[in-house]
């Protein structure tokens, strides 16, 4: 097994990526999806895991795209030496443009200016390939794309342009999360009829695709060409809701957060604890200290719901509210056994396995009131990431 540290050399505080679980996830997306390709989105950072090391995992699983939402995180691929196509999933802005053909990146466009600042920057730069690019059609999610008959226009001016290659044509899901909303059938029916609408006109991308991770795992008519996962890669269900489908079987997460105990004070019963003095002790009491806090994406308002950490294998209430650097963890009167005891140094598991418990992103996000994709790219950089795998 390999261990690799980016950043933190003594603070006892760290994420742990399972890279080997990446490539598993990325393979298993690709059997359930065949003969639909994958894209593996690395935006973000990968989610919170590190654009670069997810990127090479899914590619070895078998992505054969990346998707990224910046032109920087393109960029970044490129510099650390990511091969294969990476899509731009918005339409770069024009000063942007200039970076997207030097690295080779594909561009999303659908707005005339884009396509004229990508056709002007391929002039420019000599670039003697046409460069490939996707149009994106808006059928609903109404975020970017253009309406699905214009569109179908640009892609029909791009496959006209010399310099540009229609390489191809998508849209976005808006509900693909809630399997029985019409809504998904409604947004696929208006790209089909653009796709046919293109093919009518002689023109026929590479890659027709739709499919977010919701999409490709429960809407299999969503598969198309190629399906764009980005939460499932990372081996967390899109929604709460369908945390038990069956489709997400193989799928495990690869992220996991540790810290290990810095300080540990017997209390009495009725101290008050933390800013605010929030939570109260009603009985003598061991508390610890662990060196994590909002700064590194633990969501201060999980304090005021119940949340709860793992040490020797137990669940152990927070207790109080979660600062800056520290949350201070309830572990209960001083045991008999002073085997039991905590201790500085214990490990600390605030997400991941710990013994026989769990506790996952999507449970914290139930108490911080927002969803999983937060919690995972809301892990500040000041968490160093750990990288295994065998
Ligand atoms: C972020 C994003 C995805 C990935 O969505 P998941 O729900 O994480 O799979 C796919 N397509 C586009 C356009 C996106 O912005």
């Amino acid at each position: 097994m390999r261990t690799t540290t980016t950043v933190g050399r003594w603070r006892p505080a760290w994420a742990e990526v399972d890279l080997d679980a990446l490539s598993a996830n990325a393979a298993a997306l690709t059997r359930l999806v065949a003969p639909s390709q994958l894209c593996a989105v690395v935006k973000a950072d990968g989610y919170g895991h590190g654009a670069v090391p997810v990127a090479r995992a899914a590619q070895r699983g078998g992505a054969t795209w990346l998707g990224v939402a910046l032109v920087e995180e393109g960029v970044e691929l490129r510099d650390a030496g990511v091969k294969g196509p990476v899509l731009i999933l918005s339409e770069p802005t024009p000063p942007a443009m200039a970076a997207v053909v030097d690295c080779d990146l594909t561009p999303t466009l659908y707005t005339p200016g884009g396509i004229d600042a990508a056709a002007q920057e391929v002039r420019r730069s000599g670039r003697s390939a046409p460069l490939p690019v996707h149009v994106k059609a808006d059928t609903g999610m109404h975020r970017v794309g253009a309406d699905p008959d214009a569109a179908v226009a640009l892609a029909i001016e791009v496959a006209a342009r010399p310099e540009l290659e229609l390489d191809g044509f998508f849209t976005h899901l808006a509900v693909a999360d809630d399997v029985e909303d019409p809504y998904t059938d409604e947004q696929m029916a208006r790209f089909e009829t653009a796709c046919a609408r293109l093919s009518d006109a002689g023109v026929s991308p590479r890659w027709c695709h739709a499919a977010n991770s919701a999409g490709a795992l429960w809407h299999p008519r969503t598969r198309l060409d190629l399906v764009r996962c980005g939460i499932s890669l990372y081996g967390l269900a899109p929604c709460e809701a369908r945390m038990a489908a069956a489709e997400l079987r193989d799928l495990r997460p690869a992220l996991s957060l540790h810290a290990r105990i810095a300080h540990v004070r017997c209390l009495d019963a009725g101290e008050r604890l933390s800013y605010g003095l929030r939570y109260r002790l009603d009985r003598p009491s061991v508390v610890a200290t662990v060196p994590i806090g909002y700064a590194d994406g633990v969501p201060r308002n999980l304090s005021a719901a119940g949340a709860e950490v793992l040490i020797g294998g137990r669940r152990r209430p927070l207790a109080g509210t979660v600062t800056m650097d520290q949350i201070l963890v309830d572990c209960g009167p001083e045991p008999a056994d002073p085997s039991d005891r905590v201790a500085v140094g214990d490990d600390v598991v605030l997400l991941g396995a710990q013994g026989g418990e769990a506790i996952g992103a999507w449970e914290w996000a139930g108490r911080a009131g927002t969803i999983s994709y937060e919690i995972v790219c809301g892990l500040s950089p000041r968490v160093p990431r750990h990288y295994r795998e065998m």
